[in-house]
């Protein structure tokens, strides 16, 4: 068993100066932590964080990397440590690295999918705030996978599956070669354990054929090299098995069938002696023109630099060969955790802040060569906005954009629970609806049949399919409110007139009106009334023309009867509860105006907008305080005057604009002036003030209009 010293000795030779107390301090802290846990060997637990500790010696980590992996399980498996007890005895950068590492740990992965992999990858990555978290999470689990036989088989390959999809992936993006092919081999190990005592046994096999091979190669390189006065580092060996497995799997071939099994390394002391090298290997040996990759030129994102190609050797067998510097080497073998060695006396500054702010866009950015859209995927998340990562009450990992709410998670699951959402709860809590969500949080979502989506979720959601869904219902709600209306509005007026409505819809009468109004069914027209584009005594008139005349004189009474009634036509009239209402003809007050009543003897009131030329303001007491209620606003009649050029076509886009903005039109003029130029006029029923606006706005928008206006 290691013991504490063995770990100094060793963080002694690549750091003298380093705090050892700090060492020693956490391996009694944790011993006493884990006094009374077994590991399923029958081990005692401690030899688990010790183990962690000597890997990260083992990669010339700095003092506190050391001190958390020998702490790394105190926090979640003693209930005596706590948080501020961590930072009391060993400092926050310690006590973080900590903090970090359980929080790794309590995330539960469930999918094992491919997609569901990249959204539990980039979960990490967004937790780490501290790269050698990851590292340190990366020691843990090449120690776990070491010492895996002692696992119940089901476990075994729940940890594997998510070694192969997770933690391997990951120390790939972070340039640690050894890693990434240490936790893929015994991944393979546990999920295809055939397919693994298989290829054991062949590599062993081939390692013996090849031998002579492998000496013969390194034999003929080293002569040539003396001979160029290069002085190299040449050794030889066969891939790691899991390569070997993926090229079989992919090329879908036995393993007989891969020839470029070896692969020599040759290590030298700069760049340009690389290049050097790789001429001499071309001119002993043919390379294969597709398989020659020069790593040192254009670096791959998680560091690694070297020169591969591959040659047809002697006897025909083929050879992979890497060129590179010892100080390249380094990095291939240690990525990340390179940047930690010889930094005496090593804190985290604002520099390394950034440094690592930059390598975590670097993770993100990297291709990998083995899925191009995922490289995409991380450009889309850098670009569009940074990703939030949750969890579903299952295990699912969703990715939204930042800030996003409950209500786009439950969209995210379905627009029905999108639309039913009635609250949520994030790790057990009730939270409200507007709520952020953060990383690594579990988010239930609560829904209710009863519920319906609200237009102030706008306000706050993030992702368009909320956006969309939302208003997708809003505008369906609308269409059903104005059928509703539009209902009400013919009822009441063809029992005035002493029909039946409903007889009118039975028999087809409604549809063929419809019709008339090139609208598609019944309904439709119903919504129109509603809307107030047509008027229910327009329907009436086209189903019984007979009935026209007389009605008129009917209609005007109609009207009268209407007018008396308070709050007609939108207007509020303070403490009056019956009296007639009209607007005024001379300056067509519109919902929204600034408005006045103006009393008439025997004529009720009449509604001026407050800057009417009529309004005489010498007669104050026969003017009332008169408001909008904008909520009951049916449809006003506007005149506007447009001076635009005098083209075909002209009053057709006026008029189409006019309509887009679901404005009726009752009158449309035009008159010719001199040089090209006409002038317009329509009579247009709007709703308020600001339908009249959103139409002028339309009107502006017509190429050739010079000037739109409202005429009193
Ligand atoms: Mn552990």
């Amino acid at each position: 068993m290691i013991r504490a010293n063995d770990i100094i000795d060793k963080v002694a030779e690549y750091y003298p100066a380093a705090d050892f107390d700090i060492i020693r301090k956490a391996y009694a802290y944790s011993a006493y932590a884990h006094r009374n846990q077994v590991r399923l060997s029958g081990e005692p637990y401690m030899i688990h964080p010790i183990e962690v500790a000597n890997i990260l010696a083992d990669m010339k980590m700095d003092v506190s990397s050391i001190a958390a992996g020998l702490l790394h399980d105190t926090l979640e498996d003693d209930p005596m440590t706590s948080i501020e007890d961590l930072s009391l005895r060993f400092g926050d950068e310690i006590t973080a690295l900590v903090e970090g590492l359980t929080k790794i740990s309590k995330i539960k992965f469930k999918s094992s999918r491919e997609h569901q992999a990249e959204n539990y990858r980039k979960m990490i990555l967004a937790m780490v705030k501290d790269i050698r978290v990851l590292l340190i999470k990366l020691a843990d689990r090449i120690h776990n996978m070491r010492t895996m036989e002692f696992q119940k088989p089901a476990r075994q390959i729940a940890i594997a599956q998510e070694t192969l999809d997770i933690y391997a992936p990951l120390a790939n993006r972070l340039g640690i070669s050894w890693m990434k092919q240490e936790l893929e081999d015994s991944s393979l190990r546990y999920l295809q354990p055939a397919v693994y005592r298989e290829l054991k046994e062949k590599v062993a096999q081939k390692e013996l054929e090849s031998r002579d091979f492998i000496s013969k190669i390194i034999k003929i390189v080293q002569r040539n090299l003396t001979h160029n006065h290069i002085e190299a580092q040449v050794s030889g060996r066969l891939k790691h098995f899991y390569s070997i497995y993926r090229k079989m799997v992919r090329r879908d071939i036995a393993f007989e069938q891969i020839y470029d099994i070896v692969a020599f390394r040759i290590l030298v002391a700069d760049k340009a002696e690389c290049y050097n090298v790789l001429g001499i290997i071309h001119t002993l040996w043919r390379p294969l023109p597709s398989r020659f990759k020069d790593f040192i030129s254009v670096p791959k994102a998680n560091m690694y630099q070297s020169l591969h190609t591959t040659v047809i050797g002697p006897d025909g067998r083929y050879a992979e060969f890497q060129i590179r510097t010892f100080e390249m080497h380094q990095i291939a073998e240690l990525g990340i955790a390179a940047h930690w060695h010889y930094k005496e006396g090593y804190q985290l500054d604002d520099h390394d802040r950034k440094q690592m702010d930059w390598l975590r866009q670097m993770i993100e950015w990297q291709q990998d060569v083995d899925n191009p859209g995922e490289f995409l995927d991380s450009v889309k998340i850098d670009l569009f906005s940074e990703a939030v990562y949750v969890f579903t009450p299952t295990g699912e990992v969703k990715e939204l954009p930042n800030g996003s709410t409950p209500i786009d998670m439950a969209y995210s699951i379905h627009s029905k629970v999108g639309d039913q959402c009635t609250g949520a709860k994030v790790n057990g809590k009730l939270v409200p609806l507007r709520y952020q969500l953060k990383n690594g949080e579990m988010v239930e979502i609560i829904t209710s049949n009863r519920q319906h989506p609200n237009k102030d979720w706008l306000a706050f959601v993030k992702t368009s399919k909320a956006r969309t869904k939302i208003r997708q219902w809003v505008k369906k709600e609308e269409e059903r409110r104005s059928i509703e209306l539009g209902r009400e509005l013919c009822e009441k007026a063809f029992s005035r007139a002493k029909l039946s409505f409903n007889q009118a819809l039975k028999t087809g009468k409604m549809q063929a009106v419809a019709a008339e109004f090139s609208l598609k069914h019944a309904e439709a027209l119903l919504a129109a009334v509603g809307r107030g584009k047509i008027s229910a005594r327009q329907v009436i008139n086209r189903i019984y023309p007979e009935l026209r005349k007389p009605a008129k004189s009917k209609d005007k009474d109609d009207d009268k009867k209407r007018s008396s009634r308070p709050a007609r036509d939108g207007i509020s009239i303070k403490d009056i509860d019956d009296v007639m209402v009209r607007f005024a003809k001379c300056c067509n007050p519109l919902p929204g105006d600034d408005v006045v009543g103006f009393i008439t003897r025997g004529r009720g009131l009449t509604i001026h907008r407050r800057n009417c030329r009529h309004v005489d303001k010498s007669n104050s007491e026969r003017y009332m305080d008169v408001s909008w209620n904008l909520e009951q606003t049916t449809a006003h009649r506007v005149k506007i005057r447009v001076m635009c050029e005098d083209v075909k076509g002209m009053l057709v886009s006026l008029s189409t604009a006019i309509s887009t903005e679901e404005a009726n039109i009752a009158s449309a003029s035009l008159k010719t002036t001199i040089d090209q130029k006409a002038v317009c006029f329509f009579e247009v029923q709007v709703r308020d003030l600001e339908h009249l606006k959103r139409v002028k706005l339309a009107l502006r928008a017509v190429k050739g209009v010079y000037q739109v206006t409202r005429v009193s």
